[in-house]
């Protein structure tokens, strides 16, 4: 498989070092969803964007519940899980034709867990050839600028639905 060059990505794992708390906690419990990039909230989990984003579209999954542990998650909250990844996937399909997708989890920071202490599902959706598309126009200011048309865009399909 080949490996996205996203060089803005430094500025969060430098950040996030600094950082005791734990902004999926934080951005949840605040009201300003756009600014938070957080674009739906179902009964046991939310969906925003990564703020550095490996690819345009990449959406992250969260439970409320803070947990770093796969075990805690009980059924009703694991099925909730799949269902909104479903409709994730389903809108970004639809809204920006993307040819496929890589959906995972990282449990630890040894396997690569930027958060570590709160359970998330990565959603990148990928295009044929993106891997060379990327390098050339990701710089953080353009993927920030970016970051707010592809919220409002997204946000009125998963309102819509
Ligand atoms: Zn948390």
């Amino acid at each position: 498989m080949e490996t996205l060059w996203a060089p803005w990505r430094m500025q969060y794992i430098k950040r996030i070092k600094d950082d005791d708390g734990c902004i999926f906690c934080e951005k949840c419990a605040e009201t300003k969803d756009r600014q938070n990039l957080i674009l739906y909230r179902s009964e046991s989990c939310f969906v925003m964007m990564n703020y550095y984003p490996y690819n345009n579209g990449h959406l992250l999954v969260v439970p409320y519940l803070h947990t770093a542990d796969f075990s805690e998650l009980s059924d009703e909250i694991s099925l909730e899980i799949m269902r909104v990844i479903r409709k994730s996937t389903a809108i970004l399909s639809a809204v920006m034709k993307c040819q496929g997708f890589n959906i995972g989890v990282n449990l630890g920071r040894c396997s690569g867990a930027g958060i570590d202490q709160h359970i998330h599902f990565h959603i990148v959706p990928r295009w044929n050839g993106d891997t060379n598309f990327m390098p050339v126009t990701g710089h953080t200011k353009v993927v920030n600028e970016a970051l707010f048309e592809t919220w409002e865009t997204l946000k009125q399909h998963f309102k819509a639905k």
